[in-house]
């Protein structure tokens, strides 16, 4: 293994090792005593944080409301959807054997609530006045996962569901669309991630759903990570849990239901985009601390200078700004930027002597080279400037990353090479099978059907039947 920066192996050599080296070495998580779980430590959990408040804003805006069901599940209430069992089925942890004795009925730990959801909609929706009904919980789910990644792809993960019940087909395809409005902006704006949204191929649907929605974020290796799903049920839910109103006619109908989720594995996606190899880069929006104050001077130069210091993390912290003062005696200032650089603090102040007695902070973004010294009279303004442009510039990063990996193609050839390095637009049959070989050659799947696609047909990419779906799929390999 080459030497890589501080010890972590760089991308270019191995993208899985830099990002499992570098989530534990930034103090982000560890692993958990059981495979595939994990241990997310303060500085991973507060991104998580703020990923949060962020989703919980937009979606409490909406008329949505917080709730909270049950981590048990009867195992009979997955049964009911056909598909949703035979879907979930190689994934479900089973409690057996509780309070000391076998159970008369094996409980799932859920790993996602659409049937518990769905059981208690019928109970508490029974005319057209109680619709729509819409709902949300943050919580953890549970998915015995076979090949773990931190963050990515864990046993156990935290997330928020959406579920709701409307009238019409339409209300609940809006809804839909509405939520995945939620990630996509969520995604692009906080996260600095530039996803495509798209709807997904039948194969890729989530199961029970009638249509599923996506949207998709390309990492710095050129693969694609589903970072948030929105699904459409019809009213597949709604007959096996029996969900029905009275209509204003006085008719018994069956609901319209949708559900919608984002995962922690979201906190990968922002590390994976914006990385390099000298440590994470997170965007402003989600970084713990937005600002790093390292004060500078040795013994009584230093007098005057942690004063100073406290003074500038309070102005900061008061105009907003998540400020951390590195008062640690023992470590000298190039540790402390070697640190801080690796956990991704978008800007660093330093202060010193000789700086306070010019009035001015010497100001350091963790992306891009030179430092400059600020007037400390004014600082607060520009910090706030900065924080604001960095994360203008990490999105625009994010978009021409995206665009210059991916490829418009009509041939084999190309589409092999597309992949290999990227993302692939190109017609599809939408044959299963087809879809299947070309994973079993490339790797690749299609990642969706994007909504901005234009309107197009032609011949598919591996076999040349005519193209499905009217635009062109982009595929790519995945996550
Ligand atoms: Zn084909």
């Amino acid at each position: 293994m080459a030497d890589g920066h501080r010890g972590i192996t760089p991308q270019r050599e191995d993208f899985s090792a830099w990002y499992n080296e570098l989530v534990t070495k930034a103090g982000l998580v560890d692993r958990g005593p059981v495979r595939g779980t994990m241990v997310i430590r303060p500085y991973g959990y507060r991104i998580w944080e703020l990923l949060q408040a962020d989703l919980d804003e937009r979606i409490k805006a909406t008329g949505h409301q917080n709730a909270y069901f049950p981590l048990l599940i009867p195992e009979s209430y997955l049964r009911r959807e056909a598909e949703h069992i035979e879907g979930f089925a190689p994934e479900l942890a089973v409690v057996t054997h509780a309070g000391g004795k076998d159970l008369d009925e094996p409980l799932v730990i859920r790993p996602t609530s659409e049937t518990i959801v769905g059981e208690m909609m019928a109970k508490w929706i029974s005319s057209h006045r109680d619709l729509p009904l819409l709902l949300n919980q943050w919580s953890n789910v549970v998915r015995w996962e076979l090949r773990p990644r931190l963050f990515l792809r864990t046993t156990e993960f935290l997330w928020q569901e959406g579920h709701t019940a409307h009238i019409a087909a339409d209300d609940a395809m809006a809804e839909t669309m509405l939520a995945l409005a939620f990630y996509q902006d969520l995604a692009t704006q906080t996260a600095a991630m530039s996803p495509i949204a798209g709807e997904k191929t039948p194969g890729e649907r989530f199961a029970g759903a009638e249509r599923t929605f996506t949207i998709e974020a390309m990492m710095r290796d050129g693969r694609a990570l589903q970072a948030g799903t929105t699904h459409f049920m019809g009213e597949n839910f709604a007959r096996a849990f029996g969900i029905q109103y009275t209509s204003s006619a006085g008719e018994l109908r069956f609901c319209n239901t949708t559900s919608w989720g984002m995962s922690s594995r979201m906190v990968g996606g922002v590390i994976m985009t914006h990385g390099d190899d000298r440590g994470l880069v997170l965007p402003p929006a989600l970084a713990p601390y937005q600002v790093v104050i390292v004060p500078l001077g040795r013994g009584d130069q230093a007098q005057d200078v942690l004063p100073a210091a406290i003074d500038l993390a309070a102005r900061l912290t008061a105009a907003g700004v998540r400020t951390h003062l590195d008062d640690r005696e023992q470590l000298s200032p190039g540790f402390k930027f070697n640190d801080w650089e690796l956990r991704g603090v978008p800007i660093r102040l330093e202060l010193g002597p000789r700086d306070l007695a010019a009035g001015t902070s010497v100001l350091a973004r963790r992306l891009g080279e030179g430092k400059e010294a600020v007037p400390l009279a004014s600082i607060t303004e520009r910090v706030v400037d900065e924080l604001s442009a960095f994360q203008d510039m990490l999105l625009a990063r994010a978009t021409e990353f995206r665009e210059l990996h991916t490829a418009t193609v009509d041939t084999w050839p190309q589409f092999v090479a597309a992949v290999a390095r990227g993302w692939a637009r190109a017609f599809h049959c939408g044959q299963k099978a087809c879809e299947d070989e070309i994973k079993a050659e490339t790797a690749a799947t299609p990642r969706c059907i994007p909504l901005d696609g234009e309107p197009e047909t032609g011949l598919c990419i591996r076999c040349d039947l005519p193209s499905a779906y009217g635009k062109r799929l982009v595929f790519g390999r995945a996550y």
